[in-house]
């Protein structure tokens, strides 16, 4: 009996079974996780990547109004958590200044637009290929001043015209103001002047967790390039869609629309 006993103490010592999660579980939000001797993770049906130290990461959509299911099984038990996102509210942006091709674009503009975006979704495919957590490296601000010209999820309306919401955070500062990635990555794409997007930067962190950087007047970067957290990648500008100089951030998990702001958590 006592030896049974000394047994079940140390295997409770030495499979701790904690789970730590930060992050708010709301619409457009990031989660964070790391638990002890995992062995599996299930977001519904998805498998969740986790490294050697159990680090793993998953994010809500901004329109997200599912439950989910969480299972994480651990060396003898299993986690499981029904989630349903808190309701995160929006703002109404009105931008009037904005060029009309930029709201309905002309039809001879059609084709470029469409091969762009098969340009962008192929990059985008690529993602979660990292099974590397580059993301543990921590977390920094693109740019570290200048005025936040607009914040993630507004619902935005171009002229008058309703158009989709806003998948990012814009920072306005002068044109060629450095642009930092905002943890380690790999470029996935360095797009050169979109319609819409303009010069753009697709970074991959791994386990799915990605940022991208639009509207650049330049790219310092080429596609495969590995780059650490803070590390130039280019320069502000104003090309694509855009009605002056500003960094327009976004970051996803997969394709899930998450604020930007909500990586810093990890940070803590
Ligand atoms: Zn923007």
């Amino acid at each position: 009996m006592k030896i049974f006993l000394l047994a079940l103490l140390f295997s409770n010592l030495m499979f701790s079974q904690s789970v730590n999660f930060k992050g708010k579980f709301a619409q457009g939000n990031l989660i964070f996780g790391k638990a002890d001797n995992v062995k599996e993770i299930m977001l519904d049906s998805l498998n969740i990547d986790f490294d050697k130290k159990g680090n793993f990461v998953f994010g809500f959509d901004r329109d997200d109004t599912s439950t989910h299911l969480l299972q994480i099984k651990l060396e003898n038990k299993t986690i499981v958590r029904k989630i349903k996102p808190e309701t995160t509210e929006y703002n109404i942006q009105r931008i009037n200044r904005m060029e009309q091709k930029y709201v309905t674009p002309p039809k001879t503009e059609l084709d470029r637009i469409a091969k762009e975006r098969e340009i962008s979704k192929k990059a985008r495919e690529k993602i979660g290929d990292e099974k590397t957590s580059l993301f543990t490296s921590g977390f920094v601000k693109p740019i570290n001043h200048g005025r936040i010209s607009g914040v993630f999820g507004s619902q935005r309306i171009l002229n008058g015209v309703p158009k989709n919401a806003h998948n990012g955070l814009d920072i306005a500062v002068p044109r060629g103001t450095p642009v930092k990635a905002m943890t380690d990555g790999v470029v996935r794409l360095s797009a050169d002047n979109f319609y819409y997007s303009g010069n753009y930067i697709l970074l991959d962190h791994g386990h799915g967790l990605n940022s991208f950087y639009l509207h650049l007047s330049k790219s310092l970067v080429k596609e495969g390039q590995k780059v650490k957290k803070g590390e130039i990648i280019g320069e502000v500008g104003t090309t694509g869609r855009s009605t002056g100089p500003h960094l327009h951030w976004g970051v996803q998990w997969f394709n899930k629309r998450v604020d930007p702001n909500s990586v810093f958590i990890f940070n803590n």
